[in-house]
């Protein structure tokens, strides 16, 4: 399942995978596994909870 979020050019939802506009702050947290570090946009709250309790 990989990310085209770091292409830059628009983001997705890292949850529920939601287009998310560029024009508006969304929340967001970093993943970092030792080698590789990636920034994750969600919709909202609810998504980011979500995620991190998956
Ligand atoms: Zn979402």
């Amino acid at each position: 399942m990989a990310s085209p979020a770091d292409s830059g050019g628009f983001e997705t939802c890292a949850h529920c995978g939601a287009r998310l506009s560029g024009s508006a702050w969304f929340p967001a947290t970093t993943r970092g596994d030792g080698e590789s570090f990636a920034v994750l946009s969600f919709c909202d709250g609810d998504c980011l909870t979500a995620w991190r309790e998956r």
